[in-house]
């Protein structure tokens, strides 16, 4: 209720908030040409009019109440304000003096918000929860990114991952880094691999030829009828039909740089013919044996494309390939620093991961390559092959890993102890330790950490 609405109104009790100066009355705004002098000498209202009025409409106000409780901010200097007390409450002091009025002074104590994030037990619910990955056909699966929140942090791999909780995804207006990697991968995967091949481990491979290469990066044309496709299937989430609209503006500017690193791709792989494809986006879930149990956890692995590649050493070996449009990120300190949770390993966990998975699904035992088309680049430096230091007295030395085989006793020693860690009900899930992780984190509103 604001002191207009008061008038013509009697109270028993009143309460009043804000008697700071400047606020009750508030500051007189008016500006006029017309100076008082002329106002006075004319009857119009003067500067002090309304303040004048206001001042009444207050007093008359309180001078029927049998209790009136006055309330003003008393801090010094809180913003823009002076934190005085109103005009109104000195001239009442100086009214009423002792005996009628009394005065209370509260403090209150403010403390900053809480900045510690909250580790999630793991209760009865959580392990249910947990439990639907150890169910076969449940759909509920780990993968190779949800291990990857897990080394970053545990609180986040509980709720993005366990609970489902996902923001969504933003839609963009332009074709972001994400949907052009995803439309490169469909290229790529179609001029590869022709239907009925698609999806699937081949037992009669792909021979993969320069001539077939040669063929396919002169016909241009082909190939942006491929990319607009691609295009207008996942950006523009086109109907069947609408496939081969033309696309323009930035769309076609995107659709030339595609194809670009389409050709590159060509062109490196050219420098490796001949070679034979065992499959393209290949998707699969295996059963993993949970360490101290007799349970199996879900995990489901896809990979971008499966072949089989003379290596320097002259030696045939299968290599997984994956593109990536952004960075490799395939190099770590240590075995143990693939499962720190850092950017620059982030890659290598999956590809080891991926190389066990497929091995397991497929009943083989390959010694496999592990390779990232970081395809931005693949013409002038090639593929990028993983490496892992080997620490040394002064500092860590980098060595290429060729075969997944050379590190792997100790990978899948960290990996079951890390499974064997996300099933065990005594260790519930911890919050990273570094502010750096909760940087870009979505959820930080669930887990408690204070960002600002
Ligand atoms: S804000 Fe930090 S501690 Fe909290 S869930 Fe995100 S990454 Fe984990």
């Amino acid at each position: 209720m604001g002191l207009l609405e008061t008038r013509a109104l009697d109270f028993e009790h009143l309460v009043i908030l804000s008697m700071n100066d400047k606020i009750m009355p508030r500051k007189a705004s008016g500006r006029t040409f017309i100076p008082d002098s002329l106002r006075h000498g004319f009857g119009l209202p003067y500067s002090n009019y309304r303040e004048d009025l206001f001042s009444y409409y207050f007093y008359r106000m309180i001078s029927r109440a049998k209790e009136v409780t006055l309330i003003h901010d008393a801090r010094a200097g809180e913003g823009m304000r002076s934190g005085g007390m109103s005009r109104y409450l000195m001239q009442l002091r100086y009214l009423y003096g002792g005996g009628r009025m009394h005065y209370e002074n509260h403090k209150f104590l403010l403390n900053p918000p809480e900045n510690e994030a909250r580790p999630v037990e793991k209760s009865d619910m959580v392990m249910r929860q947990l439990e639907e990955f150890t169910v076969r056909d449940s759909k509920r699966n780990l993968s190779a990114s949800a291990l990857r929140n897990y080394f970053q942090c545990q609180v986040k791999f509980y709720y993005e991952n366990v609970q489902g909780i996902k923001s969504d995804p933003e839609n963009s207006e332009y074709i972001d880094a994400i949907e052009l990697g995803n439309i490169y991968h469909e290229v790529m995967f179609h001029l590869y691999f022709p239907e009925g091949s698609r999806n699937v481990y081949l037992d009669k491979p792909i021979l993969v030829t320069e001539g077939m290469i040669d063929a396919l990066l002169a016909d241009r044309e082909g190939l942006m009828r491929m990319v607009v496709r691609a295009i207008n299937r996942l950006h523009f989430h086109r109907m069947a039909s609408d496939l081969d609209a033309p696309v323009d503006g930035a769309a076609e500017i995107v659709a030339g740089h595609i194809a670009d690193l389409v050709c590159d791709t060509l062109r490196y792989d050219r420098r490796l013919a001949p070679f034979r494809l065992l499959g393209g986006e290949i998707s699969g879930i295996v059963e993993w044996p949970l360490r101290g149990s007799d349970r199996r956890v879900n995990i489901k692995y896809a990979i971008d494309r499966l072949d089989i590649v003379k290596g320097a050493d002259g030696v045939e070996r299968h290599r997984i390939v994956d593109y990536k449009t952004g960075d490799a990120h395939v190099k770590a300190s240590s075995v143990d620093a693939i499962f720190g949770g850092e950017m620059s390993s982030k890659n290598l966990f999956q590809l080891m991961l991926y190389a066990n998975l497929m091995n397991r699904d497929r009943g083989s035992d390959e010694s496999v390559r592990l390779s990232i088309y970081q395809v931005s680049d693949i013409l002038r430096s090639g593929e990028v092959v993983p490496q892992i230091g080997i620490p040394g007295d002064k500092r860590i030395t980098y060595k290429p890993l060729y075969v997944h085989k050379d590190i792997n006793e100790e990978f899948l020693e960290t990996t079951d102890n890390i499974l064997a860690d996300i099933f065990d009900r005594e260790k519930p899930f911890l919050p990273a330790d570094d502010d750096e992780s909760c940087r870009y984190c979505r959820i930080s509103h669930l887990c408690g950490r204070n960002l600002s």
